[in-house]
């Protein structure tokens, strides 16, 4: 039984500028299946190169894929999408299978929802497709040219969070009002805000880790390059304390935060 993952073809039919930071990318993948997960993401390997970069798949459709793509400064699928190498339309990419985490509970009465740029694809498929039978609140960290009228569908109550210099989505979710009853909360954004939030959410609002879903999505490495932190050590250590799987995860963002310092 052969144990590679699959990977698909693509070709871009389409590339739309939404915004100065979003290019929206319309891709033909042949056979590509999908999970069926509201936040899945694939793997996109841009021509001439070998590395990857997740994506979310804002929808998929007879066989036509739609990405957004948020453009930086510098990046490897940045150059690429921003067009400044070259015309994008017509370039074969290759996508990994996708994968997905959005696992909300059988009883949650609402979704939460917290994201940056990178994450509004994900919010926005979630918002379409578990909308019409939960309340959804989304809170959306962009920069002032990112707000985009219409991205998420009707019915939605929609946050934009200014964005100025580098996030505070951490301070945002800290003050939050929460709806009442039991829920579900997706965020995803830079690694070290996401990082503060999962330890908030285990320590100060003690919600069961079936009841969240918080994802780096993203690593500013405009510090220092952190050094990488083994689980394997943090993970037996606890396991021997009789710790429970939140309190090592929170054992093992305090060491990645030292690691950073
Ligand atoms: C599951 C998952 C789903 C994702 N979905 C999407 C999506 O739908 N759309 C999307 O645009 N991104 C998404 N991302 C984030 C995306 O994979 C990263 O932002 C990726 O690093 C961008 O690749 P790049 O080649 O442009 O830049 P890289 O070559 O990876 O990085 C170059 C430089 O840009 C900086 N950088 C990277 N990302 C950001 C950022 N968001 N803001 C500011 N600086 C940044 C890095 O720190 C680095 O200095 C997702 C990530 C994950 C894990």
């Amino acid at each position: 039984m052969s144990t590679r993952a699959q990977q698909y073809d693509a070709t871009v039919r389409d590339r739309q500028q939404v915004t100065p930071h979003l290019v929206r990318l319309t891709l033909d993948v042949p056979g590509f299946t999908s999970t069926g997960i509201a936040d899945e993401w694939v793997g996109l390997v841009v021509p001439g190169q070998f590395q990857s970069r997740y994506y979310t798949v804002r929808s998929f459709e007879a066989g036509v894929m739609v990405l957004d793509v948020v453009v930086h400064d510098v990046g490897l699928v940045t150059e690429w999408a921003s067009g400044r190498s070259g015309a994008v339309v017509g370039q074969q990419v290759v996508l990994t299978e996708a994968k997905g985490s959005f696992l909300p509970p059988d009883d949650a009465a609402w979704l939460l929802l917290v994201g940056d740029l990178t994450a509004l694809p994900a919010m926005a498929r979630i918002a379409t497709e578990h909308g019409g039978r939960l309340p959804v609140r989304i809170h959306a960290e962009v920069p002032a040219d990112s707000r985009i009228e219409g991205y998420f569908p009707d019915g939605v109550e929609v946050s934009w969070l200014p964005l100025d210099g580098e996030s505070r989505l951490a301070e945002v979710v800290e003050g939050i009002d929460w709806p009442e009853g039991e829920g579900y909360f997706w965020m995803a954004g830079e690694s070290a805000q996401m990082r503060a939030i999962r330890k908030h959410l285990m320590r100060e609002r003690k919600l069961p880790s079936t009841h969240y879903d918080v994802m780096g999505y993203w690593r500013s490495v405009a510090k220092r390059q952190p050094r990488a932190v083994d689980p394997g050590p943090i993970w037996r250590a606890g396991k021997a304390a009789g710790k429970s799987d939140e309190e090592i995860w929170a054992d093992y963002d305090a060491a990645q935060a030292g690691a950073e310092q």
